[in-house]
């Protein structure tokens, strides 16, 4: 009763603003109108990259048709728009690690809705992290929500089997061909998987190099299968500039 009393001054003196806008929230990160922009990644989705497909027997879209994925599949839960972009940012660089409960409860209710149920993977791990870099942040962004995804679907998290090597530049400033050579042997693993099913998070998903790099790291050490989540997807360079020429030819049409 007092604890309630007490609750409810803090929210009179204190009131939670939204993250986005600072509106006054109902005491989440978010006010109703910005929880409502998020964006979820709804199928049919292409199993190896997210991009939308023409129908729910179509696993693979046009540009993983022909290429090789070491994961059996991928799930991006929402597009990298606001108020997601802030929100990670704020998850990964601003020391808001307490996101991670947030973050899981929408993977979680997404995978719900999608049909998706992980107790039946072996071990959930996540992408690791220079430690030079873990030094500096002081946690891994995808290892804490690796880690609540294992809590909730009570199988064991195992934060030790792949790491990372060399430090990385930040993937951000690197462009396609450029970012996948810069992956390549930044991580290593170090155990038997054999016959493991595996679930690796990671906070983004970009080209995919990353998850496709420690997928097949996993898989070359006896993993039988890998299902990999993220959550957010950017929209990748190339598809910008196809939605960008799709909608140039389009009005060229209507011209
Ligand atoms: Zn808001
Ligand atoms: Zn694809």
């Amino acid at each position: 009763m007092f604890r309630a009393y007490l609750e409810g001054v803090k929210n009179i003196l204190f009131p939670s603003l939204c993250f986005i806008c600072e509106r006054k929230t109902a005491g989440g990160y978010l006010c109703t109108q910005c929880q409502e922009k998020i964006e979820f990644l709804q199928p049919p989705l292409c199993y190896f990259c997210s991009r939308p497909v023409a129908d729910n027997k179509t696993r693979s879209c046009k540009k993983c048709l022909h290429k090789a994925f070491a994961y059996h599949r991928v799930v991006c839960i929402t597009t990298y728009r606001e108020p997601m972009a802030t929100l990670i940012h704020l998850f990964k660089y601003k020391k808001h690690s307490y996101l991670d409960d947030f973050f899981c409860g929408l993977m979680v209710s997404h995978l719900h809705t999608l049909g998706i149920d992980l107790s039946h993977y072996c071990m959930i791990t996540s992408v690791p992290m220079h430690p030079s870099k873990y030094k500096a942040r002081g946690y891994n962004q995808a290892h804490l929500l690796g880690k609540k995804l294992a809590n909730y679907f009570k199988i064991p998290f195992r934060d030790d089997i792949i790491y990372g090597i060399k430090n990385k530049p930040s993937q951000v400033s690197l462009q396609g061909k450029e970012r996948e050579m810069n992956v390549k042997d930044a991580f290593m693993v170090k155990d038997t998987l054999e016959g493991k099913k595996i679930v690796l998070v990671d906070d983004i998903f970009t080209t995919g190099a990353t998850l496709q790099q420690c997928s097949s790291l996993l898989r070359k050490n006896g993993a039988s299968q890998i299902f990999a989540i993220t959550v957010s997807k950017t929209l990748a360079d190339a598809d910008q500039t196809q939605t960008r020429s799709s909608c140039l030819s389009k009005s060229a049409k209507e011209k």
